[in-house]
């Protein structure tokens, strides 16, 4: 198969690389390395250093997964003009291209950004809440996808993903606290945690994002990548420090205005649909993040 991935040279687009190269695909990486680094893109794969928002030439690729966008929540509150550029015309520039090239799009959508604070694992028809212009972008994004599969009878996905850890993290994205953690760890500082540490996420390893994302070829709708198990970040901390070896206390602060209290996602559609389920236990996956800093 003939595979594009947008954002493939940054953390998940680098995973979903790996999986497709794996299986011996040819693949073609866009992005404008804003923050993905060429290193992150493995041999096998050829680069474009394109921006999304650009004129795309898909040639002919039966699949492009999207998962080029502006990633920081922070950066969507300064700058919602910027992350909408990018993430909402983005996208369309994307589903364009690939209508014209007969192309489905696999859209990286985000579960905890979209859902709000949940009061369980939250199914995909759960009410729909943003609290960022990140979020809302995000979900502009989903509904150009549906409103296309609509439209010209395409079968475009939308995966809403949980917070993804694993090698080749940078702190600064939308789930950055592991590798914040880690890397704090790894230097022997301490880690600051913010507010009680009781609010909770569904971390999800992102091999297992990757298996998913590339089981939703040939499918349509959307889609929760996620484990439906919550985790503290007090008890994350805990397993950070068990797969460090490590006794440093983490420092505490101020709870962090606009951040979610509990954050899931039930996977029961994508475990019955797409057949997937994730495979890699927090502990497990923690561990092989830790043995990928080490030099
Ligand atoms: P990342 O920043 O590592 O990857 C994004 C990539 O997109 C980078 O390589 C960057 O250089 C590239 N990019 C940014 N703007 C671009 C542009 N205008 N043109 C071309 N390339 C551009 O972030 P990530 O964590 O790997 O996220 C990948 C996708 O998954 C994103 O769509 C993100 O919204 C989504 N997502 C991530 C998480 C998470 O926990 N990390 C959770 C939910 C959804």
């Amino acid at each position: 198969m003939r595979a594009i991935v947008t954002g493939g040279a940054g953390f998940i687009g680098s995973h979903v690389v790996d999986a497709l190269l794996t299986r011996g695909d040819d693949v073609l990486v866009l992005d404008d390395l804003s923050r993905g680094t060429r290193e992150n893109v493995p041999e096998g794969a050829q680069l474009e250093v394109v921006d999304i928002r650009e004129p795309l030439d898909f040639r002919e690729a039966e699949v492009c997964f999207h998962l080029a966008a502006q990633v920081d929540v922070r950066v969507s509150i300064e700058r919602p003009e910027h992350d909408a550029q990018v993430n909402v015309l983005g996208t369309v520039n994307v589903l364009e291209a690939a209508r014209r090239h007969g192309t489905q799009v696999v859209f990286a959508s985000t579960g905890g950004a979209i859902y709000g604070e949940c009061e369980g694992p939250a199914p995909e028809d759960a009410p729909r809440e943003p609290l960022s212009p990140y979020g809302v972008s995000k979900l502009a994004g989903e509904e150009y996808v549906a409103a296309y599969n609509r439209l010209y009878d395409t079968g475009h996905v939308s995966l809403r993903y949980g917070n993804v850890y694993g090698p080749r993290q940078d702190p600064h994205g939308e789930a950055g606290v592991v590798a914040i953690f880690l890397g704090r760890l790894a230097g022997g500082e301490r880690p600051r945690i913010f507010g009680d540490g009781r609010q909770t996420r569904d971390y999800v390893y992102a091999g297992d994002v990757a298996r998913a994302t590339l089981a939703a070829v040939g499918k349509r709708g959307v889609f929760n990548v996620g484990t439906g198990i919550e985790t503290s970040v007090l008890e994350l901390y805990e397993l950070c420090r068990k797969v460090a070896g490590s006794e440093l206390e983490a420092d505490h602060a101020e709870a962090r205005l606009g951040e979610l209290q509990r954050s899931v996602l039930d996977v029961t559609r994508a475990e019955r649909e797409l057949g997937w389920r994730p495979e890699v236990g927090l502990e497990d996956g923690l561990r092989r993040t830790w043995e990928s800093l080490q030099p």
